[in-house]
């Protein structure tokens, strides 16, 4: 197991800090014979689009493609439930051959007509650019005849990496705002609209609970507990605050060039990040009221989840983890997070990072610590199996890894239900990475007693 060899192709893409030269090749396609734990560029546009809850979102492609992203983060929706279903246009052999367009255009009528949905997103996938429907003509024609906006999302699977798809759920966004104009003359004081939030266990609550405690509107979460009339009246916010850079910057820099809003990336993972991203907003309005309420609100929040999260510290202290996430913005956070809880971090990684991210992760990570673009499941396998750690923090790809070697898991993506964001979140992160990595039931698994034996015979 530890003598997995690296392919020469993508030697360039994985470094020990400390090590080596850092030249982190990064925002390319994956190479072919390394199976990647990437998604495709389909799945990449439907986790943005998803949490739009009164909206239908129908797959045109084959049965597989549906069913690969149902409910694919659960996102949680505090009305209407429809983005829960997952709606199909289920190509076969003889759509491919005479094509499907005409199943499509039966699947959206049938469909808006039963669910009188605010809008539809129609999802292309390979098949779909393989045999060339014009899914533009028909969701302008639905468009016209339903009067609501039915929206191509030209996310076919092959054509780029997960990122190609939050680059076409941005695009789809945009083109809500076409033919909508909100009434500028009622721009809301202090509003914002919050981006890439995803509301997978709640935190667009928690987040939202906080800026109304400060005094900040929000006009709309995009796309966390999505609705499209909100998403719509974006334009009336005076600042964007994006929070998953690597989904929703796009976006942000499109609604900058055409309502002149101008967006702050933040983070609302970890104690640290948290107070940062509030303090970014209320300082960006310059309100002495406002910033009052802030600091008040963060100095409470803190005073409360304290004690508890200095206790797990000591508990934990020394214990090592492997982090590969999506965007390496989260990945930053992770590690933060991870090192007030006395956690040291020896693999870390993300599926989208640019160089610039690479190398703000170089320089906040300990030296040691390998970093890794776009890994295979082989290769984490491997680092995590050398570096030993005591847990694995990554989405729903990572987490067969870590099970099969027998090493504790935490979910930092898909599958969660319990919110990880803002001073309560952080306080659940600590209770849950405690509860895994303290568990007994690692010292029953053969495997990964196998593998320790293994690895401390090779260290020897
Ligand atoms: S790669 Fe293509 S076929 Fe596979 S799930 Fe993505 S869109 Fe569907």
């Amino acid at each position: 197991m530890t003598d997995i060899s690296i392919l020469d192709e993508r030697k360039k893409q994985i470094f020990t800090k400390g090590n080596d030269d850092f030249e982190m090749k990064c925002e390319s396609q994956s190479v072919s014979g390394s199976v990647s734990q990437r998604a495709c560029v389909f799945c990449g546009s439907r986790v943005v689009l998803y949490p739009i809850a009164d909206a239908l979102h129908l797959v045109h492609g084959p049965i597989g493609c549906a069913a690969y992203t149902w409910d694919i983060r659960g996102a949680l929706s505090s009305g209407p439930q429809l983005h829960r279903l997952s709606f199909s246009t289920d190509l076969r052999e003889t759509n491919v051959i005479f094509g499907g367009e005409k199943k499509l255009y039966a699947a959206l009528t049938q469909l808006i007509e039963m669910y009188k949905p605010k809008a539809a997103f129609v999802y292309a996938t390979c098949i779909v650019g393989v045999i060339g429907d014009d899914v533009d003509s028909i969701c302008r024609k639905v468009t016209e005849e339903t009067g609501i906006p039915v929206i191509p999302v030209h996310s076919e699977g092959f054509k780029g990496t997960k990122k190609d798809g939050y680059a076409a759920a941005c695009q789809a966004l945009f083109t809500l705002f076409d033919n909508f104009s909100p009434n500028m003359d009622e721009k809301p004081k202090f509003a914002i609209n919050i981006l890439g939030e995803f509301n997978i266990g709640g935190e667009a609550w928690i987040i939202k609970e906080y800026y109304r405690r400060m005094g900040v509107n929000i006009i709309s979460v995009m796309t966390g507990d999505g609705r499209v009339d909100d998403i719509r009246n974006a334009p009336l916010a005076s600042l964007n605050v994006v929070q998953c850079s690597g989904s929703m910057t796009g976006l942000a820099k499109m609604m900058k060039e055409k309502f002149g809003i101008p967006y702050i990336q933040v983070s609302y993972f970890g104690v640290e990040d948290t107070a940062k991203a509030l303090y970014d907003v209320a300082e960006f309005f310059g309100d002495a009221e406002l910033l009052k309420n802030t600091s008040e609100m963060i100095k409470a929040e803190i005073a409360e989840i304290h004690p508890e999260v200095l206790s797990i510290r000591r508990q934990l202290e020394g214990r090592k983890a492997a982090v590969y996430v999506g965007g390496a913005f989260k990945a930053f956070s992770l590690l933060k997070a991870l090192k007030n809880i006395g956690m040291d971090v020896v693999v870390i990684g993300s599926q989208t990072g640019a160089k610039e991210d690479y190398k703000t992760l170089k320089e906040i990570c300990d030296p040691g610590t390998i970093i890794v673009d776009d890994a295979s499941s082989l290769e984490l396998a491997k680092f995590i199996i050398e570096k030993k750690a005591d847990l694995v923090i990554g989405g729903v790809k990572e987490r067969p890894i870590a099970y099969k070697m027998g090493i504790g898991f935490c979910d930092h993506n898909h599958e969660r239900k319990i919110p990880l964001a803002g001073f309560e979140g952080m306080l659940h992160f600590a209770r849950e990475v405690r509860n895994t990595v303290l568990s007994p039931v690692w010292k029953l698994f053969p495997a990964r007693n196998e593998v320790k034996k293994e690895s401390s015979g090779k260290a020897a």
